[in-house]
């Protein structure tokens, strides 16, 4: 997908959005459209880093499709045509969140805009799914094909602990940084990292919505702790001082995220606070599963794309 067919997609889900739920749009096509201009700019580089490591083509796509219509908001695939990895995301995620931030006027006591935390959701959600597309696919349409539910969830969680690490691709290139500065009005690292945080949270609060008591993803409390500690341990790791840096953000983003008016309030408790029941399923069910299969499947997929 072009950039220009990025943007015509996003035009088109607005059209059907206008015509089933009549409404004044025009703030939320110019925030998607930032997002994907960020998000555009990260499938370039991920494009030519995957294709020098394997030889492997990706197609790229922001899928138009209006609600309820649309069966997934977000996925990875390999095409049985092409033989290309498939990544897509729903301009119905972007406005999803983007709808939750409606009333958000500013982030409280930032300078930032609230853009930022719609577009570092967007980003958290293409680092997911280029996760999948990374260590977990290993054959046409492969994902979820063969695992139980339990295993299925223990890969969901490796593409959110995953996700959560690659975000820092932003920083990291002076082209994404740049596109996210004129977004947002964000220019140091320090606001970037608690952007990210933040980011992560309004994503979780979001997906907690649309899956909730399925048995093949945690809640939003764990897969918060799971984006979060892919995003510190990147942090800590590339950055001197790193661990210092994103503790703060960590602990700021979570301070800052309770004084923001998300539409659906209950949303934000059910990111923030424990959920005991499913943290347990977490610690004794998932995290063992996740201990061998992760690997398992890495290797898996990197000779599955070594052969094709
Ligand atoms: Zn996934």
């Amino acid at each position: 997908m072009t950039n220009e067919e990025v943007h015509s997609a996003v035009r088109a889900y607005f059209v059907q959005k206008q015509a089933k739920e009549p409404g004044e749009y025009d703030g939320a096509v110019d925030a998607i459209s930032k997002a994907v201009d960020l998000l555009a700019s990260i499938k370039d580089t991920f494009r030519s880093t995957v294709n020098d490591a394997t030889g492997k083509e990706i197609e790229f796509y922001i899928n138009p499709q209006c609600e309820p219509a649309l069966k997934w908001i977000a996925s990875a695939g390999v095409s049985t045509k092409t033989g290309n990895i498939v990544i897509s995301i729903s301009v119905a995620l972007l406005y999803l969140l983007h709808h939750q931030l409606r009333g958000v006027q500013k982030v409280p006591q930032r300078r930032y805009s609230p853009t930022a935390l719609l577009a570092m959701g967007a980003v958290a959600a293409i680092a997911h799914e280029m996760s999948h597309a990374v260590y977990h696919i290993t054959l046409p349409t492969s994902v979820g094909k063969d695992e139980s539910d339990d295993q299925f969830r223990a890969l969901e969680c490796d593409a959110d602990r995953r996700g959560g690490f690659g975000m820092l691709a932003v920083l990291r290139s002076p082209a994404h940084f740049r596109i996210f500065r004129q977004a947002t009005n964000i220019c140091t690292k320090r606001a970037f990292f608690e952007a990210a945080f933040l980011g992560q949270i309004l994503l979780c609060a979001v997906l907690a919505a649309a899956y909730s008591q399925n048995p093949r993803y945690h809640g939003p409390n764990v897969r918060w702790q799971l984006f979060s500690a892919g995003l510190m341990s990147a942090i800590s790791r590339l950055y001197f001082a790193g661990q210092v840096r994103a503790f703060w953000a960590f602990w700021n983003a979570q301070r800052i995220s309770r004084r923001i008016p998300l539409t659906d309030r209950k949303l934000l408790p059910a990111v923030l606070e424990i959920d005991l029941a499913d943290q347990e399923i977490f610690d004794t069910v998932t995290a063992p599963i996740m201990g061998y299969l992760v690997e398992t499947k890495a290797a898996e997929a990197a000779l599955s794309r070594q052969s094709a």
